[in-house]
Parts: structure tokens; C-alpha cells; sequence
């Protein structure tokens, strides 16, 4: 027994048990499943999955793979990206994003976001490849990332990379299920590829990925690369590939969790608007473009950057987790320190990483609950408030 008080009970930051109790045993049985038929790798669950992850995000293919990193990696080796390439990518992300560029012998080129959205801002991108040809690198490609559930600025992106040659890689990770002005992230550029790491919007029991293409010859490319560059006739390998496979275990898991997805973001969209109620006037809150729909993998809000120890601290002793994503942009990470940064350097990145703190978000956060976190954030900021106007 514990004696803690109700209201001061530590809080989840994602709370993945709320949906395995209202998933009930199906998961259970869809595992039990698998182990019984034993079609471990690629079995009859993974061909449905990669069905029904086409079809949710309007994509003509599915490739799943071994998780998001892979996912990336596969597109640019179906590319056959490497050195004296350049990759433009937004260095406000999970570090995945550009290791993948490094892993292949390319370089990263980082370039700056807008700070309304997080997303790579287009301003910035003429600067990007100025700074790959004066380093004497080709830029070939550029990977958008769709960070914390929000679609990248699309109606800008696609067209500098078409005007430009670049192929354009969405990394939406953090972001399946999202959507930008009615077409779900899946159906944008080369490629977009995503994520099934546990804590990511859609999860799985472990680790795995997706890639989502219209290419008809890129799918082929793709299948063969997950499977160690296995040719047509299966006697032949062609390429040279990764062990790079989603187990049929996980694919089971998922296409029971993707029968509650839908209802699970729209849960996501209103525990945002309540956070954007109860926190706007006090914090700068994200926003969302006109038109598009996010899956708030993290609800990001910023704050002055002398309030926010403060304000993680007074929470964490309330038992309400935050996190800060991310306190190191890629560029000031020591193996990537020394990668170029377009132009003059990235100014709204590191005001970011200075102001950015996220709290809980799941589908499972009740309005209760929800007011608890919100009252304990408007505490804080309004004394900070107070103090500040007592001495201007
Ligand atoms: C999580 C993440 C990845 C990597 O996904 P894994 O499945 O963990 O390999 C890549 N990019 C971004 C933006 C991510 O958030």
C-alpha cells in the first residue's frame, strides 16, 4: 500500500497500458497465433500488414522493414547514395535521420526549421545547397522529416526538390497517420518511411519500420535490399542488403492496433486542443498548418529559457514527466559536430533546443488528469509571470 495523495500519483509520459487493457486479449491471440502457424519471417500477417498500410495512408506499396533507421537506410541505398553526395535534412530531429546519411558514406547538410511547426523551413534551403557545392559535394536528395506528428511544409518542399533534381525522403517516424491538406503522409516525394518503435503513434512490441512508395521498380528494389539483395529467381542475389526484415510476430501486433488507430489520433487531436485551451496564453503553443492534421507523437510547448529548468523540475516533483526533444540538435552533437550547417548557421534550432519542453500525450490522457498537468504548468509560468512584471 501507499499512502501517496491521489493528485500527486506519478503520472505516465505515454501510457501504453491504457491501450493494451482496451485491446483485451486479441493481441494475445494474434501472437499465439504466429508462434503456432511458425512463418516467422514474412509470414501471411506481414503481407496483410503491408496491405492495410497502403491502404490507410492512400500509398500503392508497404514495404515493412526492421525499424526506421533501416526504412531510411533502404530508400538511399535503392539510391545508391554515397560518398562526395549531400543530403539536406533538418538537424532539429532524433539523431536516425542523418546517421543513416553518415553510415553511407554521404554527407549531411543541416539545414534550419520554422520555429510555428519544427518542420525544415524552405528559406533556408537555397542556403543548404550553396554550402554542399562550396564543400565540392552533389546534392542529391533531401530528407524531410515530419517531426512530433506534423506534416513538413509539403507545398513548398516538393517543388524546391523537383526544380532542383533532388529526390525527396520523408522521414515520418514520428508522423504515420498524419495528414497534409487531405492526403496522409505516405504519398508525398520518393519515399516516406516510418517507424513502429513502442513509444511512436502506432507501435509495436519491439522494434519495427515501414516504407511507403508509389514507385512500382522502388518496391522491388526495396524488397530485394530487406532481404540481403535476394534476386528474382532466389538462387541470385543482386544487390547488397541488410537483414532488414519486420518480424511476423510484430506485423500481428500491429494489425490489431491498427484497427483502433484512426480513433486513437482523433483521442491525440483532442488531447492537443485541450492543452492549446488551457496553455496558450502562457506558453507558445505548436501549430498546426492550415488544412493538415498531425498525430502528436510529442506536444511540444516553449517556453523562456530561464523558466524552463523550473518548470520540468516543479513538475517532475508532482510526478508529471516531460522531456526535452531535443536539448542537442544534431549539429552540436559531437559525431556530427563537424557535418556542415547551411549558411550562416541555425538560428531558430538553437533558440528551439533552449525553449522546447514536451509533455505527456497519449490517446489515453483524460480531461482530468489533463487539468492536473495543465494547473500544475500554469502555476509555474504564472508566478514567473508575476515576478516579471514586479520588476519591469
Ligand atoms: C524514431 C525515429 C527514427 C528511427 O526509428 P527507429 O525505428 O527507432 O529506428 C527516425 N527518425 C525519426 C525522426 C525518429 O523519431
Amino acid at each position: 500500500m501507499t499512502d501517496t495523495k491521489p493528485d500527486l500519483a506519478p503520472l505516465p509520459f505515454i501510457d501504453l497500458g491504457a491501450q493494451r487493457r482496451r485491446l483485451g486479449a486479441a493481441i494475445d491471440t494474434a501472437i499465439l497465433r504466429v508462434v503456432d502457424h511458425g512463418a516467422y519471417i514474412l509470414g501471411p500477417e506481414v503481407a496483410q500488414l503491408e496491405a492495410e498500410l497502403a491502404a490507410f495512408c492512400g500509398a500503392k506499396h508497404a514495404i515493412t522493414c526492421s525499424d526506421g533507421t533501416d526504412a531510411l537506410a533502404l530508400v538511399m541505398m535503392a539510391k545508391g547514395v554515397g560518398p562526395g553526395d549531400a543530403v539536406v535534412c533538418p538537424s532539429f530531429t532524433y539523431t536516425a535521420t542523418a546517421e543513416v546519411v553518415v553510415r553511407l558514406g554521404a554527407t549531411p547538410v543541416f539545414a534550419d526549421v520554422e520555429e510555428r511547426r519544427f518542420n525544415l523551413d524552405p528559406a533556408g534551403l537555397d542556403a543548404a545547397l550553396r554550402t554542399a557545392r562550396e564543400r565540392g559535394l552533389k546534392p542529391v536528395g533531401m530528407i524531410a522529416v515530419d517531426l512530433f506528428g506534423h506534416p513538413a511544409d509539403y507545398d513548398a518542399l516538393t517543388p524546391f526538390c523537383a526544380a532542383h533534381g533532388l529526390w525527396m525522403l520523408c522521414d515520418a517516424a514520428q508522423s504515420f497517420g498524419a495528414a497534409h491538406k487531405g492526403a496522409r503522409l505516405g504519398t508525398f516525394g520518393l519515399a516516406t518511411t516510418t517507424s513502429f518503435f513502442p513509444a511512436k503513434p502506432l507501435g509495436c512490441y519491439g522494434d519495427g519500420g515501414a516504407i511507403l512508395t508509389d514507385d512500382d521498380a522502388l518496391d522491388a528494389t526495396l524488397r530485394s535490399l530487406r532481404f540481403h539483395g535476394l534476386g528474382p529467381d532466389r538462387s541470385d542475389h543482386t544487390g547488397i542488403g541488410l537483414t532488414g526484415r519486420l518480424d511476423t510476430i510484430q506485423a500481428a501486433v500491429l494489425l490489431q492496433k491498427l484497427t483502433i488507430f484512426a480513433d486513437e489520433i482523433a483521442a491525440r487531436n483532442a488531447v492537443a486542443a485541450r492543452y492549446a485551451a488551457g496553455l496558450g496564453d502562457l506558453a507558445t503553443v505548436p501549430e498546426i498548418a492550415p488544412g493538415c492534421t498531425s498525430v502528436w507523437a510529442q506536444y511540444t510547448i516553449r517556453v523562456a529559457p530561464e523558466r524552463r529548468a523550473e518548470l520540468s523540475a516543479s513538475l517532475k516533483a508532482q510526478g508529471i514527466p516531460t522531456a526535452i526533444y531535443y536539448a542537442k540538435p544534431m549539429h552540436r552533437q559531437s559525431a556530427y559536430k563537424d557535418f556542415p550547417v547551411a549558411g550562416n548557421g541555425l538560428q531558430v534550432t538553437d533558440r528551439l533546443a533552449d525553449e522546447v519542453i514536451s509533455l505527456p500525450m497519449h490517446p489515453y490522457l483524460d480531461a482530468e488528469t489533463q487539468d492536473r498537468i495543465i494547473g500544475a504548468i500554469r502555476a509555474v509560468l504564472d508566478a514567473g509571470r508575476t515576478r516579471l512584471r514586479a520588476r519591469g
